[in-house]
């Protein structure tokens, strides 16, 4: 049996998306913590021009569905795998979204004795101020900066100024929330 790594935290982030996550990820990320978000792994993805990123960036500009879940969750659990390994301070952020996932995750836990190093936060706000947060809530598709409609606008409409790549927004979509282009 492996021996317990406590030196290190894993923080899972649950909440509607407006509800906060990026904010509290955000102070963690000033502690050292590094943010395993899905956005994020499929833009390094997009940013190496691999085949999941080449893609995960066509199906952004056709605004289709998103990439098949197993890929997403190969990419997602192999890099968790690496960093709980290499011992890091995490907050997860989207994940585990599904059963399948979270069974996934707990089979992890018990791997790497996991129980004491975990720690599960749900940030629950009212829908409605979920939804406003949302809808101001726009976000480069390439280096992932985030916009706001109502106080952080981007110079050039639809555009992001550092990189002058396509902004997008979440919307709901059969009560989910997807990816669809402005
Ligand atoms: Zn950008």
């Amino acid at each position: 049996m492996q021996m317990p790594l406590l030196d290190f935290k894993i923080y899972i982030l649950f909440g509607f998306p407006g509800a906060g996550k990026g904010t509290f990820a955000q102070a963690l990320k000033e502690k050292g913590y590094i943010h395993v978000s899905t956005g994020d792994i499929l833009r390094e993805e997009v940013k190496k021009q691999t085949p999941i990123g080449l893609k995960y960036k066509r199906e952004i500009e056709s605004a289709s569905n998103l990439l098949p879940k197993n890929i997403i969750q190969k990419i997602i659990l192999d890099k968790i795998i690496m960093l709980i390994e290499r011992r890091e301070n995490l907050i997860l952020d989207g994940f585990p979204k599904t059963i399948e996932q979270a069974k996934y995750l707990n089979k992890l836990i018990e791997k790497y004795s996991l129980n004491q190093n975990i720690h599960i936060i749900y940030l629950d706000v009212p829908i409605d101020l979920a939804l406003a947060r949302i809808q101001a809530r726009i976000t480069c598709s390439e280096c992932g900066k985030i916009y706001n409609l109502l106080t952080i606008k981007p110079k050039t409409n639809g555009k992001c100024d550092v990189c002058e790549a396509l902004l997008v927004q979440r919307a709901f979509i059969k009560g989910s929330f997807c990816l669809t282009r402005l």
